[in-house]
């Protein structure tokens, strides 16, 4: 099957982790003004079967466009609004407008595209955070079994009061839960143990060095072999060569994501890869929203 190529869909952070820390004070403070000046936005990548190659979910990715110094990565961002507790309606937005989006996609073009959505240390310490995400699948109509929520493996659990329970309410409304990060944290296997997680993610830190480390080759291995022993199914991400996807394949992970298939697209670029899909597969056409 043919690679779905991102388009326009390449940006460049001009800020790195250097200029962050230098700049941290700066930033905070521009960062409260972001969600109200429209300047955050998502972008979604897509997951695809191993099999068929045939998408069958994205993950939501926020995106900073600072005025002045250009795009910032979420992984310089999101940190700084964690320490100022900003994070708390950024997330709450990030869960509403993706659900709005995943909806609509559903609506528009027939398909039942699971949504993940990342969630940081202090969304899952909050007693309100199911409650919040119950309003956000009222308000948007979205199909609870199609939200996924990603938790990092890189929060303990023995420091984040109600996450079991938070991510135990979630998951008995029909939510799904994948461990994100696998393998890069202290506890994957408590985590394991004690999440009613249904997916696990391995790190791209492993997957990168498939067909160069046989050490993260065997990690990979056995994360894979492990996760379907406990009935989990497996992302592999960072996926970004073919000898990654020949390795995973053979090891019969069930699902990839990264460049080698998409990019993280823009809202309309996504759109196009639906559209395109949908031809493809003999459906109606939409009406273009
Ligand atoms: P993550 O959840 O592990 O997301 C996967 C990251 O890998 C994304 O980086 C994605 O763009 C990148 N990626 C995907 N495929 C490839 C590939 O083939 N090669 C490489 N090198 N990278 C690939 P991104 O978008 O920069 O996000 C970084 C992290 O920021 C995320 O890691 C997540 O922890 C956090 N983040 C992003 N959006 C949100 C959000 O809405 N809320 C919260 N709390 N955190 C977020
Ligand atoms: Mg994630
Ligand atoms: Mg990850
Ligand atoms: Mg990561």
């Amino acid at each position: 099957a043919a690679k779905h190529q991102g388009r326009n869909a390449y940006r460049i952070y001009e800020v790195s982790p250097e200029y962050a820390r230098e700049h941290g004070m700066a930033l905070r403070s521009r960062l409260r003004h972001a969600l109200g000046n429209g300047e955050l936005r998502l972008v979604y990548q897509p997951q695809v079967d191993t099999g068929s190659e045939d998408i069958v979910g994205m993950e939501a990715l926020l995106r900073w466009e600072h005025p002045d110094l250009g795009p910032i990565s979420p992984a310089v961002f999101v940190p700084l609004a964690e320490e100022t507790g900003l994070i708390v309606p950024i997330g709450e937005w990030v869960l509403r407008t993706a659900c709005r989006q995943a909806q609509e996609w559903e609506q528009r073009y027939g398909l039942r595209l699971r949504l993940g959505v990342n969630l940081s240390a202090l969304q899952l310490m909050e007693p309100k955070l199911p409650a919040t995400v119950f309003r956000a699948l009222q308000e948007t109509g979205l199909d609870p079994a199609l939200l996924e929520l990603e938790v990092t493996e890189s929060i303990s659990i023995k420091a984040a009061p109600n996450l079991v329970e938070n991510l135990q309410a979630l998951h008995r409304m029909g939510c799904g839960i994948a461990i994100d990060d696998f393998g890069t944290g202290a506890a994957s296997l408590d985590y394991l143990r004690k999440l009613p997680a249904d997916r696990i993610k391995v790190d791209q830190s492993f997957v990168r060095n498939i067909g160069v480390d046989p050490d993260d080759e065997a990690i990979v291995r056995a994360t894979i072999e492990m996760a379907h022993r406990l009935k989990r199914t497996v992302v592999a991400e960072g996926v970004e060569t073919e000898a990654h996807l020949a390795f995973l394949r053979e090891q019969a992970c069930d699902e990839l994501q990264g460049y080698l298939f998409c990019r993280p697209l823009p809202v309309v670029s996504f759109e196009r890869l639906l559209a395109e899909r949908q031809q493809l597969m003999g459906l109606p056409t939409a009406v273009p929203a």
